[in-house]
């Protein structure tokens, strides 16, 4: 069994937001007494009230209806959450960190998490307990909980952007498969992460041992619209905030209702980018663990690069290395092979990239995707040769990679539906080729005047009218 969170938009009337939005700030309001209450215990020299049951206790005698329409059980999920960030900071604290992080600051709005059996899931509607005395509060979910529902276990009320979501949480068998189709253990396929490419797979039978039918393969996911994504992001955070660099109010002023305006639509925009490189993300880890699945390998070798991450490889490069977010890369990947049964090991990267497969003669790094060994001629994918060296690194199993030559790799690509990747979708940030102006108003460059001497009857001719509108015009 394993659990698994899926995050689910709510549609919500303007009623029922400030109903949700009285809930998380409610949940906030309780958060806020816990410190300032555990502040007053430490000034007075007194232990601080860090147990979830005995601040359950403590909430209980504060009595009902002091916390809005929040209920018992909501109340009580934001003193679970103290208490677990607390006993962790303390965990963190006992291992010697500088700044463990005892949950000190206050927060205006709090997610509010709600068990199984407290809430109703029925179909795309969803009913969140309130306090007793309150009228029933139904959402209505914009998609359906991928889950079976008497598989979950909780549901989570928060917020993002000034949009309103709920996480689902459902615990999950691992996938069983019909006799003869289930992932073979001792077939091992090595991952290598990568910018342009985030998974590059290659896994060879004859290297591992395994069956000889299965033959080498090797697996390429293309993240080109991630990174187009991350860099026409990029650019219009910085047009945006050029624009708005003159307007912005001085340190400590009082902000305009303008100014709010302005950052509550970059909170927007920030929103819809980290939901848009997550769910790229996802698909392409589907895509790798889908493959697996079909090959029947069993075991994952991933090329973790992060220790080589450490050093400070200048403004640009670093950059880059942070919105790669390889540590999701790689928790996205864990999560989904083990549901489906995989078996995935972490393995230095170190080298992988810059070794023959065929004959472990060092080759320097290739500049392009092509490498070729100056040694024994050994040519292919460079991102394929890192995963082939990569498996090769199983623990406690073969040592030699899997030989990909002549077998041609599988292409898939990763966030096809963002906007800009496909011909028919247009990204609106992108100017146009042929006009050279943004769309949704952005200011571009001036349309043409138009030539001297023309009618008014041919200019408006472009737009396509009423037709009364039309015959007035002739
Ligand atoms: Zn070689």
């Amino acid at each position: 069994m394993v659990h698994r969170t899926a995050r689910v938009e709510v549609r919500v009337s303007s009623g029922q937001r400030e109903r949700c939005f009285g809930l998380l700030r409610s949940a906030g309001d309780v958060w806020a007494v816990l410190l300032q209450a555990n502040r007053w215990r430490r000034e007075r020299g007194a232990p601080g009230l860090v147990g979830y049951q005995e601040l359950c206790r403590e909430l209980a005698a504060a009595g009902p209806g002091v916390f809005g329409e929040l209920s018992t059980v909501g109340a009580r999920s934001v003193l679970r959450r103290y208490s677990d960030a607390w006993f962790a900071a303390a965990a963190r604290a006992n291992a010697g960190a500088a700044r463990p992080g005892f949950p000190r600051r206050r927060r205006g709005l709090v997610p509010v998490r709600f068990y199984a059996g407290t809430f109703t899931l029925d179909g795309r509607r969803l009913r969140l307990p309130v306090a007793a005395g309150c009228a029933p509060l139904w959402l209505r979910l914009t998609r359906p909980v991928p889950y079976p529902p008497d598989t979950v276990r909780s549901v989570t009320l928060l917020h993002q952007g000034g949009r309103l979501f709920v996480e689902v949480t459902a615990e999950l068998p691992v996938a069983v498969y019909p006799a003869g189709q289930e992932p073979d253990r001792q077939r091992v396929a090595g991952v290598d992460l990568g910018i342009i490419h985030p998974y590059a797979v290659a896994t060879g039978a004859a290297a591992t041992g395994a069956d000889p039918d299965g033959g080498a393969a090797g697996l390429l996911v293309s993240g080109r619209a991630l990174r187009a994504e991350h860099r026409l992001h990029l650019s219009d955070t910085k047009r945006r905030s050029r624009a708005v660099a003159a307007r912005a109010p001085a340190r400590g002023q009082r902000g305009s209702r303008r100014w709010k305006k302005t950052r509550a639509r970059a909170r927007t925009v920030e929103g819809r980018h980290a939901r848009r490189i997550s769910q790229a993300q996802h698909e392409a880890a589907d895509a790798v663990v889908a493959w697996a699945v079909q090959h029947r390998i069993g075991t994952l070798v991933v090329g973790d690069p992060r220790s080589l991450l450490q050093h400070d490889a200048g403004r640009r490069h670093n950059r880059a290395v942070r919105t790669w977010q390889v540590g999701g890369l790689i928790a996205k990947l864990t999560d989904k092979a083990t549901l489906a049964g995989l078996q995935v090991h972490l393995v230095d990267e170190r080298g992988t990239s810059s070794t023959c497969p065929a004959c472990t003669s060092r080759v320097p790094k290739p500049r392009g995707r092509q490498f070729r060994c100056g040694q024994c001629g050994h040519h292919g994918h460079r991102d394929l040769v890192g995963a082939a060296n990569i498996a090769g690194r199983t623990p406690g199993g073969n040592q030699r990679p899997p030989d990909l030559t002549g077998a041609p790799p599988t292409h898939r690509r990763a966030g096809r539906h963002l906007p800009g990747a496909g011909p028919s979708r247009r990204d609106p940030r992108r100017t146009h080729l042929h006009t050279g102006r943004g769309s949704r108003g952005r200011p571009g460059p001036p349309w043409p005047a138009p030539p001297l001497g023309e009618s008014l009857a041919s200019t408006t001719d472009e737009d396509q009218t009423t037709p009364a509108h039309r015959a007035n015009v002739a």
